[in-house]
């Protein structure tokens, strides 16, 4: 093995690297940043990449709310990696459907799981079978054109809303659920959607956390776009935010300017003239969700914080709404019976030969960059591993999984077929004016891009 320094990238060389087979499950970006870096450090190694959807960028395409357009800029980098040709992308395939993961160790080197965190978390309270109860999960997927959630449903003839959860996932589904219909059109939103919540009637949307206002999850650039929404006032019940005021110098940089920024606009007079509200109500813990058959309202318990933590009092309140999200987290799950997953956390520990990177790895926390950062570091991991020789078995890669791929007549995506779908959705959404319109129902994608 020799070590030449190259610029500010320290590389290795190996005879081994040609036949040193990786294959990440997941075209996310923990896979897409895992396999940048793993190019790098072992540079001649083979990387297959399999997706479960015929389309690759994961939380990319189907998270990232359509008005963060320049977020989605990272799909350059990683449509770099995957045109590398050392790069294979098989979109379609799913790990615990139409491979193992016994069959992925058998042909690899080195696995890597990056299938990130989908399912969402539940507040297992009465009533939130009652429709108009919905998960922020599955609306995300709807207006972004995850192709689960094409037929979701939710009544917006309403006009109080209230989210359960105070990170940025629930700004995202409030911003989107107030901003100007005009404003969302040029985004890559879908038809249906815009359709949908053109006819929207929701004045008012409540955001409702367990704990105070200095324990918010939101970050503070997500919170300054609810405060530039035009035609939205904010309601944050004023008395909640007493005394903070006193504190704030105290607190550490980025927490200080946020909760500054929360301090000022609860003490901003609200125009009448202006048609909707943005509330946040802090320390409280919904008990059960009210309702015959949808929901009318929602029980709350006041909470007490000690130390950073809530604690649900005697005393109770009930606050009127005719829609509900959920949206308290996701989770990751065990996709595969030999996946080493650990249930108490739901994530999926390091072992050698079989990785994770990502959400399904830290748990479903963190933005893009500190994706990246953990991707990063797994791939190091694993060109120490190589280094030290405990991933050196001759593996034979894709040529086994094509052959079980093929056997089960599974149609398989590659990314010349992304290339036709991608180019597809691009003149689509041309004739409407905006980046791209998606396209949401599977059998047409793989019309498009699928190859057997
Ligand atoms: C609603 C929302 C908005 C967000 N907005 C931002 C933002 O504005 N800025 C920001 O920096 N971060 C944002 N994030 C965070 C960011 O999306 C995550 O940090 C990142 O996507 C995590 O990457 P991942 O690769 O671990 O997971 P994912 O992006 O979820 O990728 C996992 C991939 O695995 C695939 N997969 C799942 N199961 C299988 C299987 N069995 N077989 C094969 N493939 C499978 C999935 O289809 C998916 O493509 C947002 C997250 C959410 C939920």
């Amino acid at each position: 093995m020799k070590w030449t320094n190259l610029g500010h990238t320290i590389r290795r060389y190996s005879k081994n690297a040609n036949s040193f087979h990786v294959g990440i499950v997941g075209a996310g970006p923990a896979g897409f940043y895992c396999a940048q870096q793993l190019l790098k450090i072992i540079p001649g190694c083979r990387i297959d990449i399999y997706e479960k959807l015929p389309v690759p960028f994961g939380l990319v395409r189907y998270g990232v709310a359509p008005d963060h357009q320049e977020v989605k800029n990272v799909i350059n980098t990683f449509s770099k990696t995957a045109s590398n040709p050392n790069v294979r992308f098989i979109g379609n395939v799913t790990l615990g459907q139409h491979i193992s993961l016994n069959q992925l160790k058998c042909s690899y080197n080195a696995v890597v799981l990056a299938y990130g965190a989908e399912e969402d978390r539940k507040l297992n309270i009465p009533g939130e079978h009652l429709s108009n109860v919905v998960s922020a999960t599955k609306f995300i997927g709807w207006y972004n054109g995850l192709p689960t959630n094409k037929s979701f449903h939710v009544n917006l003839d309403i006009e109080d809303a209230i989210i359960i959860g105070q990170g940025n996932v629930a700004l995202d589904v409030a911003r989107i659920l107030l901003t100007p219909i005009d404003n969302l059109r040029k985004t890559d939103i879908t038809e249906y959607s815009l359709e949908a919540l053109s006819k929207s009637k929701v004045k008012r949307v409540t955001i409702i956390g367990r704990r105070g206002p200095l324990q918010v999850a939101f970050t503070i650039k997500e919170f300054r776009e609810m405060l530039k929404l035009p035609q939205v006032s904010t309601d944050f019940f004023e008395h909640q935010m007493d005394g903070i005021d006193k504190i704030i110098n105290d607190l550490p940089r980025p927490r200080k300017r946020l909760i500054q920024l929360m301090y000022d606009a609860s003490r901003e007079v609200t125009s009448k003239t202006k048609k909707k509200i943005f509330s946040l109500l802090f320390l409280r813990t919904p008990l059960s969700i009210l309702g015959m058959d949808s929901v009318e309202g929602v029980e709350l318990a006041e909470n007490i914080l000690e130390g950073e933590k809530a604690k649900i009092t005697n005393e109770k309140s009930l606050l009127k709404c005719d829609l509900l999200f959920r949206s308290i987290g996701y989770r990751s799950v065990q996709v595969d019976p030999d996946v080493p997953f650990d249930t108490q956390s739901s994530t999926v520990p390091q072992n050698i030969g079989v990785y994770s990177v990502g959400w399904l790895s830290s748990g479903p926390v963190g933005v893009i960059i500190s994706t990246m950062s953990h991707a990063f570091e797994v791939a190091a991991l694993i060109g120490k591993h190589f280094d030290e020789g405990l991933l050196n078995e001759k593996k034979p890669g894709y040529d086994d999984i094509s052959k079980v791929l093929k056997d089960k007549g599974v149609i398989t995506v590659g990314w010349n077929g992304w290339a036709e779908i991608d180019k597809t959705e691009i003149e689509r959404g041309v004739k409407l004016h905006k980046p791209r319109e998606k396209i949401v129902d599977i059998d047409e994608m793989i019309q498009l891009g699928g190859r057997i």
